[in-house]
C-alpha cells in the first residue's frame, strides 16, 4: 500500500520511540517536564520568538492564538480556503465569539495588502471591529503553496498598521522555508503567533507548537488548560518533537518526489496536475469525466491512497514514509488503471 492520504500518516521511527522512552519526564502543568521545556525554547529559538508553547493539535494552537488575540465580539478575518475556516468545526465562532470574514484571498494564497485593508473593519456602534488576520504557509487547500517572505510581511504590515495582530496557521511552515530556503525566524519576523505542526512532514507521532511573545504564551498557556490541553508527563511525547526538528532539511526529499509524482500523473492521459510548490500534489481528473471520489476509488484499486479535495480534485500528499521508488510506482499503477478505463 502506497498511502498518500498525508503527511500526518506517517509512524514514529525507531529513533523517536527510543526518545519517548527514555525521555526525562515531570509534571508539565507545573512547568516541571525538562524534555517538555527544551522543545518550547527550541520551537521559539527555531522562530526567532521570546517562547513557546506545546500543544496536543495545529487545531488547537490556532484556537488557542486566536482567543489569546482577540475580544468575544470581534471580528476574524480569514481566506475561504484557510483550514481555521474550512476544517476546525467553526472553531473561531464557538470557543471565541468571533464572527469571520471569509475573503478570496486567490490562488497563490496570501491576501495583497489592499485587500487586507479593504476588509478591516474599524469598530463602532454597528460594526465589529476586526481582532485578528490569519494567515496560512503553505497554503494546505490551495494545494501547498509555498508563500514567500514578502507576501506575509506586505499583509501583517497592512494589519499592524490598523493595531490588528497577525497569526500564522503553519502546519507546514517549514515546508515553505524548505521550499523558498528561508530562515523560519525570517518567514516569522513581522506575525506576532506562529503555529506550526511536528506530526506532519517531520514525522512526530503527536503534537504542535506555539510560538510568539512571552506574554502571548503566558495566556496561551491559561487558555490550553480551559481547553482541555494541560498535560502532564508530556515530555513522552515531546522527546519524539525534538527528534523530529532533526528533520526540517529532509523535507526537501517529499518536495522532491512531489515533484516527481506531479509530471508523471500530469502525462497521463486526462489528468492534470499541476508542479507542487511542497509536499501536496492536486489531481485534476475532469477531463477524464471522473469525479474526485471515482478516481480516489481506482487508486486504491491499485494500493494507492489518496483524499479527495473538491469535486474533480485530489489531494496525494508524499512523506516521510514514502520513497521516489514509491512515487514512481504510484505513477505507473495511477496510470495504467486510468488508461484502461
Ligand atoms: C493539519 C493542519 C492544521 C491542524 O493540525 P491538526 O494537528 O490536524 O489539528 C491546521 N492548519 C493547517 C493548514 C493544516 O494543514
Amino acid at each position: 500500500m502506497i498511502d498518500l492520504r498525508s503527511d500526518t500518516v506517517t509512524l514514529p521511527s525507531d529513533e523517536m520511540r527510543q526518545a519517548a522512552h527514555d525521555a526525562e519526564v515531570g509534571d508539565d502543568v507545573y512547568g516541571g517536564d525538562p524534555t517538555v521545556n527544551e522543545l518550547e525554547a527550541r520551537a521559539a529559538e527555531l522562530f526567532g520568538k521570546e517562547a513557546g508553547l506545546f500543544v496536543p493539535s495545529g487545531t488547537m494552537g490556532n484556537q488557542i492564538a486566536a482567543r489569546v488575540h482577540t475580544e468575544p465580539g470581534q471580528e476574524a478575518l480569514v481566506d475561504a480556503k484557510a483550514h481555521v475556516y474550512k476544517w476546525e468545526v467553526g472553531g473561531f465562532a464557538q470557543l471565541s465569539s468571533l464572527q469571520v470574514r471569509a475573503y478570496d484571498a486567490g490562488e497563490r494564497g496570501a491576501p495583497t495588502p489592499e485587500q487586507v485593508r479593504e476588509h478591516l473593519k474599524e469598530e463602532s456602534l454597528h460594526i465589529a471591529g476586526t481582532g485578528l488576520l490569519c494567515l496560512e504557509n503553505t497554503h494546505n487547500a490551495r494545494g501547498g503553496i509555498a508563500i514567500p517572505k514578502a507576501d506575509i510581511d506586505a499583509a501583517a504590515q497592512a494589519a499592524h498598521d490598523h493595531g490588528v495582530p497577525v497569526h500564522l496557521d503553519g502546519a507546514r511552515v517549514l515546508n515553505a522555508c524548505v521550499a523558498l530556503d528561508e530562515d523560519p525566524a525570517d518567514m516569522a519576523e513581522h506575525v506576532d503567533s506562529v503555529m506550526f505542526c511536528l506530526s506532519k512532514g517531520l514525522g512526530a507521532p503527536v503534537g504542535s507548537m506555539l510560538v510568539g511573545t512571552e506574554e502571548f504564551i503566558a495566556q496561551a498557556t491559561r487558555v490550553r488548560k480551559q481547553f482541555g490541553g494541560g498535560m502532564r508527563q508530556a515530555g513522552i511525547i515531546a522527546a519524539p518533537g525534538l527528534v523530529a526538528l532533526d528533520n526540517v532539511e529532509r523535507l526537501a526529499d517529499d518536495h522532491e518526489n512531489a515533484k516527481i509524482l506531479a509530471e508523471g500523473l500530469d502525462a497521463v492521459e486526462g489528468l492534470s496536475v499541476p508542479t507542487p510548490d511542497t509536499n501536496i500534489v492536486v489531481v485534476d481528473s475532469e477531463e477524464k469525466e471522473m469525479t474526485s471520489d471515482e478516481f480516489v476509488a481506482l487508486c486504491e484499486s491499485v494500493d494507492v491512497l489518496g483524499g479527495g479535495f473538491g469535486e474533480y480534485h485530489t489531494r496525494l500528499t508524499t512523506n516521510l514514509n514514502v520513497s521516489q521508488a514509491d512515487v514512481e510506482e504510484a505513477v505507473e499503477r495511477i496510470g495504467d488503471a486510468v488508461e484502461s478505463r
